[in-house]
């Protein structure tokens, strides 16, 4: 019988007997007298266990994770839609896994290109960059442009506007580019507001990073309008391109007066990410912002592919080599075996998914949707304020609830803006019937919320682990990343 996995499952540095062994390898004369002796160690104390102690260990934490390939994983801003298998296959060919990049392989480098022009086209950018390691280093490498922009234009400007509901790797890429953060609070519509905006604009302002989708979901309609106030002022449009998915296919980011954007492949173009990756976040341009993109690019000399390194105002290098190659490839794949009108489709049908629900779960006693009643794109956040106040019940306990049901919860928390934020994002891989399985779990937790809430301070009763005390696994006195925490957390009873 399948036996769930627990936490306190012995690790495999505990597992094991003397002299048992997994494998047998040869005897070989070893010279090691040139190795220095501080280097030689004797008390490895690695575990000694069988095969299928092995096999039985890693099989037991895999069935530990959750995936997309499992069930549904709506964690809002996140875009954890399914990735096809066809593009992970590709990408698993030795002709990509086995090649060094100091090769510079002719067909490597042709899917690179490549990939920069269906990239460049599908936002309405002049060229691509497919260095940044993910998203954030996107952000980096956008802000880093915008600097040496300006400087070439001998302005002084030192300040990065960045609406208050915006993911936390805004502002951090902007600082760590030498920015100052100049932070803009969002109007009652959810959206940027154009008069807040207009105050904060000045000869000062490098630019504005701007999500659009914005992470409430909602379309801020007055793009155009924005770039017109942004421009005007000298600065330039950063398009943090995590939402794409919203607007995919149907609007370009380019259309709507960016001048940088960057994506985010392993988000809206079939690479699974989580558990530290790699991703890859390349990075978008207009034509007057070519010159600075990182160095090497893809350039077709009429005959074949080549890098190009000299570039006398490139800002340099972002990541070792040319980027992720593999999520290069299936970021390629994907968008050949899509289409555009199958990329179209995809926005579509994530867009209905996310309405379909929000609709549904706006009616459940103790949700609301904040910011009204306009329609969402590929993401909904729903608060759980009411429920709250009037039960005790807060996001965290639902979260932990949907848990106790066998079912992902949604971000939670985030964006800041939201009293008891509730994140969710169903992507356009997900069926009616498993949003339906939401709604309908909602719709349970909100009966027992105002009929009987403590049982809900207890969930999750149906994992692996109960519930972990936030606090205690990041006070800095007793935070330990690594399985000792859990065992630790264990020993003292939380
Ligand atoms: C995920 C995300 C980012 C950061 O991207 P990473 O690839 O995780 O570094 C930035 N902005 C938004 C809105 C996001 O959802």
């Amino acid at each position: 019988m399948f036996r769930q996995a627990r936490f306190n499952e012995p690790l495999i540095l505990e597992m094991g007997q003397n002299g048992r062994i997994g494998s047998n390898i040869e005897e070989c004369e070893l010279d090691i007298n040139g190795i220095p002796r501080e280097l030689l160690r004797s008390d490895l104390n690695l575990p000694e266990v069988s095969e299928v102690e092995v096999v039985r260990h890693f099989t037991r934490l895999s069935q530990m994770n959750w995936g997309v390939d499992l069930g549904p994983y709506p964690l809002g801003s996140c875009t954890m839609k399914y990735n096809p298998r066809l593009n992970e296959e590709l990408a698993w060919l030795d002709e990509v896994q086995l090649i060094h990049p100091l090769q510079e392989m002719e067909g490597a480098l042709e899917i690179m290109y490549k990939l920069d022009i269906a990239l460049s086209s599908l936002t309405g950018m002049k060229r691509f960059t497919l260095q940044p390691a993910a998203g954030a280093n996107g952000e980096f490498t956008g802000c880093l442009i915008m600097r040496k922009y300006h400087k070439d234009n001998n302005q002084e400007r030192d300040e990065i506007i960045v609406p208050d509901s915006a993911h936390g790797t805004n502002p951090a890429s902007a600082a760590m580019a030498g920015f100052k953060v100049v932070e803009i609070p969002t109007g009652r519509d959810g959206l940027i507001d154009l008069e807040i905006l207009k105050e904060a604009v000045s000869s000062r302002t490098a630019g504005l990073m701007m999500t659009n989708p914005n992470t409430l979901g909602i379309f801020e309609k007055n793009a155009l309008e924005i770039a017109e106030i942004i421009h005007d002022a000298g600065a330039l449009m950063y398009y943090d391109g995590a939402n794409l998915q919203g607007i995919l296919g149907i609007a370009r980011p380019g259309d709507l007066g960016f001048d940088i954007v960057h994506l985010n492949l392993h988000k809206t173009f079939s690479t699974p990410h989580g558990g530290g990756g790699p991703g890859s976040g390349p990075v978008g341009v207009k034509e007057h912002l070519e010159e600075y993109l990182p160095i090497p690019l893809v350039k077709f000399n009429g005959k074949g592919y080549e890098l190009e390194w000299d570039r006398p105002k490139s800002i340099g290098k972002v990541r070792g080599w040319y980027g992720s190659f593999p999520v290069l490839v299936k970021a390629y794949t994907y968008l050949l075996s899509m289409g555009i009108e199958g990329l179209r489709l995809s926005c579509k049908i994530a867009v209905l998914n996310t309405n379909y629900f929000a609709k549904k779960v706006s009616t459940i006693r103790g949700f609301s949707l904040p910011f009204g009643e306009v329609y969402r794109k590929h993401e909904v956040v729903i608060s759980a304020e009411n429920l709250a106040k009037e039960t005790g019940v807060t996001a965290l306990d639902v979260a932990k609830a949907l848990l106790d049901r066998g079912l992902h919860p949604p971000t939670i928390y985030f964006p800041l803006i939201v009293k008891e934020a509730l994140m969710f994002e169903f992507t356009d891989t997900e069926t009616k019937e498993n949003i339906d399985l939401y709604i309908s779990a909602l719709k349970e937790i909100s009966d027992i919320a105002y009929s009987n809430p403590s049982q809900l301070k207890e969930a999750p009763k149906n994992t692996s682990i109960g519930r972990l005390d936030e606090v205690f696994a990041n006070h800095p006195k007793t935070m330990c990343l690594s399985y000792r925490m859990l065992k630790k957390s264990h020993a003292s009873g939380k």
